[in-house]
């Protein structure tokens, strides 16, 4: 960590730790991500959102009313570049459990991806093979991941614009051979905190473009609207977020999620939102947290009714 920091700056840091810890600390208590006497492998690829995510797990497991243990794991793939020392050195100062797997998935994704070709998928189908079998290796009972908030509300985007589903990331989910179970502890934080604190601590970031991989560029775009909302109109980001914890079945035209051929007369069904056919729509308060509700005292935040 940078030892020049002024008062202030520690200050900052501490109110952004806490954020991110009380941030960590509700996802895992409305998820039950992590009980007594779990083995959590957390994943580390050496960018900012894992990093952040072992911090503060292991800042928490101090504190934390159960035991739980904590194995962090990296995945070497064998890019041209990447610096083998950075994690070792990194996790040893720190004093975690770790295991560097290494295997050349960038010489296999190279050999059968045509030249000029998207790698990430069978890139991303191999590593997590690698890294399932890993975690029943080491006994891991949850393995974790350093998506985030914004991850989230990008894969939603992503899947309505692009691939017709309403669908974004699980906080938790399980495997399909139903083996593992994959937690993600950073899912209510916000980028732009998790990238001020890895400044802050000034964790040794590897680079993620080694592999020479094109950008994802249906991301980038969904990624972009996203900022120039959060820009334009503050609170939104937070308010998208309340949606995807608030969801009404019955006002959404999936068959399979609700019974709509069941409606009959007479028929009353319990915990829906009721007729809304003839009203407008209430306004809708989101759920605050210390950004917004400044925001909201400084009078830039106009709620609507939403038409
Ligand atoms: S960016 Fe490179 S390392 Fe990451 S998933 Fe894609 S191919 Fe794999």
């Amino acid at each position: 960590m940078n030892n020049e920091l002024t008062k202030k700056q520690t200050y900052n840091l501490n109110k952004l730790q806490k954020r991110l810890r009380r941030n960590v600390g509700n996802a895992i208590a409305d998820f039950n991500m992590i009980e007594e006497g779990d083995k959590v492998m957390v994943c580390l690829s050496g960018g900012k959102d894992s990093y952040t995510l072992l911090d503060i797990l292991l800042n928490l497991r101090i504190n934390a009313p159960i035991h739980f243990d904590i194995v962090a794991v990296n995945l070497d793939q064998k890019q041209p570049g990447f610096p083998e020392h950075v994690l070792p050195a990194y996790l040893e100062s720190i004093g975690v459990d770790y295991k560097i797997v290494q295997e050349n998935t960038y010489g296999i994704v190279k050999e059968k991806i045509p030249e000029g070709k998207t790698t990430c998928s069978l890139c991303s189908r191999l590593r997590r093979g690698i890294l399932y079998r890993t975690a029943t290796e080491l006994g891991a009972t949850k393995i974790a991941l350093g998506h985030h908030r914004d991850d989230m509300l990008e894969t939603l985007f992503l899947n309505m614009f692009y691939g017709g589903k309403m669908k974004s990331m699980p906080p938790k989910l399980m495997s399909d051979d139903g083996k593992q179970i994959v937690i993600r502890p950073l899912a209510y934080c916000k980028e732009k905190d998790i990238i001020k604190y890895s400044e802050a601590k000034d964790f040794p970031i590897i680079p993620c473009n080694l592999c020479g991989s094109q950008p994802n560029l249906q991301r980038q775009v969904v990624k972009d609207m996203l900022q120039t909302w959060d820009r334009q109109y503050p609170g939104r980001i937070e308010t998208m977020f309340s949606a995807l914890q608030n969801v009404t079945p019955s006002h959404l035209c999936d068959p399979k999620l609700f019974d709509f051929k069941g409606i009959q007369h007479g028929t009353v069904f319990e915990g829906i939102e009721g007729d809304i056919a003839f009203d407008k729509e209430e306004i809708v308060t989101p759920k605050f947290d210390d950004e917004v509700e400044q925001y909201a005292e400084d009078g830039l935040i106009q709620f609507k009714a939403v038409e």
